[in-house]
């Protein structure tokens, strides 16, 4: 006899969306939804306290919407179970018709759910603005990949900041204007981003994962991260009204105590797809058009999205499962402990470190241009650093985070997604912010006691991996600075880098 029950639709925790796809054809009589909370998704890595927050409370806020609307849900709370039992079970009880998901983020969560139920429908993921199957195409028509020939693609089909199908303004990016560091005065006064005090839904939350999983890292202290659609939408807002003006100009910028700058804190609610990148992307052409913020903020913005976000995508599934074990430089060092205590000597890594475990937030150049070029310069194992990276921040999805930290952060997939290792001395960290005024080492020091970590390491780098950076073009400026130190001063730099390797085992 045929089950009474005819879809049964999964709702994973990074999938909550109203109009996605899946709810097309739905049935109130006839289909339900399934969501679970399992532990084992906050434990396979070891997540900060407030991304398993981030996730519970906004999954449980999304039950309720569709409980409201009359959708019958299957909801599991906190189980120490994986998804694949979970789901099994499940079936077996509710025996549907038809069980189906939108494409999961993850390689391994797909995995995992087709192992559970072979009969499985997976569905496009319509949040995303080129598909699996168009970045396949785009890849196989090229010998390399590069971002700015994708994202010009991106920018003609979906006519953003185009006219005449020229780029408006004359050029596709505006990067170089996009680079200014604080004088040193500082930001000044800074727009306080909206802020989402925790409801009853979440304060249950925070109890519950302070009891549950009291070992794991993070502060919950000032836990305001938007988790519903209503929310997502104000943050937003805000960020469009307040801070995109000056996004573009500041957003490689740093400065102590401030962790969001002009930054629009709106990657944990796209992630979880309380927003549809278009709607960010066109708020923020239309506040072009209207002239309440100047094109290099804007297209720096839309870059961002439209771009680097699609791109990382494409990159993802692309060549995973593979990708995660690439380790082209072949590092091997365990990752430091001061990464989950922030307790460091270098002001730089403490500030960024301390602001992630109270926030589970630091802003793209403090992610590329501190702890990942710190790890990289070490020669810290890729799998490692990823593991962290995916703990740590409340917007850390698989598919997001694993091209930016082992492509773009660590060079471990050789120059799939960089075309360079992004390497620098301490030198950028002080040109960049002033994380530096009060440390005890000194940037432009390589040797010595009071020698900057990164500055000693740089050098090292370049000369650990000469001969594989010599055949790359971009690296030649780097490499003729290295000519320029003497044999005694490698010497002493290779001693004081094997030092600084021996204290981080
Ligand atoms: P803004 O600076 O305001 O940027 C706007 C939006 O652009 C972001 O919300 C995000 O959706 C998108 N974006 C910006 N840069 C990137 C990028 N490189 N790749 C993809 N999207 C981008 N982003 C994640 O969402 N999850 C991650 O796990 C993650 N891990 C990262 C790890 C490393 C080593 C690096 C270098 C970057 C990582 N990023 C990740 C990208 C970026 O750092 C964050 O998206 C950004 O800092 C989030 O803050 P925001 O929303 O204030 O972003
Ligand atoms: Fe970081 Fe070096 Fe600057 Fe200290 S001197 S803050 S370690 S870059």
């Amino acid at each position: 006899m045929a089950s009474a029950l005819r879809n049964l639709l999964i709702i994973l925790g990074d999938q909550l969306d109203m109009a996605s796809s899946i709810f097309h054809d739905f049935d109130r009589k006839q289909d339900a939804v399934w969501m679970a909370e399992v532990s084992n998704e906050s434990t396979h890595v070891w997540s900060h306290k407030a991304r398993i927050v981030l996730f519970l409370s906004a999954m449980r806020h999304f039950r309720d919407t569709l409980s409201r609307k009359g959708i019958t849900v299957h909801y599991t709370e906190l189980c120490d179970s994986t998804l694949g039992k979970e789901l099994r079970q499940s079936v077996q009880i509710l025996n549907p018709q038809q069980i189906m998901v939108v494409e999961p983020g993850e390689w391994r969560v797909q995995w995992e759910l087709k192992q559970a139920v072979p009969e499985l429908r997976i569905l496009p993921d319509q949040h995303f603005l080129c598909s699996r199957e168009e970045f396949r195409n785009h890849a196989d028509r090229r010998k390399q990949l590069r971002l700015e020939f994708f994202y010009r693609e991106l920018r003609r089909k979906h006519h953003i900041l185009i006219e005449n199908n020229q780029p408006v303004g004359g050029t596709w990016n505006f990067d170089a204007e996009n680079r200014q560091r604080f004088n040193k005065n500082g930001p000044g006064h800074l727009p306080l981003p909206v802020s989402f005090t925790p409801d009853t839904i979440t304060r249950e939350v925070i109890s519950l994962v302070e009891k549950k999983f009291a070992q794991h890292s993070g502060r919950l202290q000032k836990f305001d991260w938007p988790l519903t659609r209503e929310q997502a939408l104000q943050a937003l807002d805000d960020f469009i009204a307040n801070r995109l003006q000056n996004f573009g100009r500041y957003q490689d910028a740093m400065w102590s105590g401030q962790p969001w700058l002009f930054h629009s804190r709106l990657s944990a609610a796209l992630n979880l797809k309380l927003l549809h990148p278009l709607e960010a992307i066109k708020a923020a052409e239309n506040a072009y058009y209207q002239i309440q913020a100047p094109l290099a903020s804007v297209e720096g913005f839309i870059r961002q999205i439209l771009g680097w976000r699609e791109y990382v995508r494409g990159i993802y599934w692309h060549f995973m499962p593979m990708y995660a074990e690439k380790n082209e430089l072949q590092a091997d060092l365990p990752l430091p402990s001061f990464y989950w205590t922030g307790e460091t000597d270098m002001n730089c890594l403490r500030e960024v470190i301390t602001q992630t475990l109270q926030y589970g937030y630091a802003h793209h150049i403090q992610r590329l241009m501190v702890t990942g070029l710190y790890a990289l310069l070490l020669g810290v194992n890729p799998v490692e650093i990823h593991r962290w990276y995916l703990a740590i921040y409340v917007d850390a999805v698989e598919w997001v985070e694993l091209p930016n930290v082992l492509g773009m952060s660590q060079y471990a997939d050789g120059g799939l997604m960089a075309s360079k290792p992004y390497i620098a001395t301490g030198k950028y960290i002080q040109r960049m912010s002033n994380y530096c005024q009060n440390c005890c080492f000194h940037p432009e020091q390589s040797t010595g006691k009071n020698a900057c970590p990164f500055t000693t390491l740089y050098w090292d780098f370049l000369m650990r991996h000469q001969k594989r950076l010599e055949k790359n073009r971009r690296m030649q400026m780097q490499l003729r600075n290295l000519q320029r130190l003497d044999k005694s001063k490698r010497n002493d730099i290779r001693k004081q880098a094997d030092r600084l390797r021996h204290y981080a085992i």
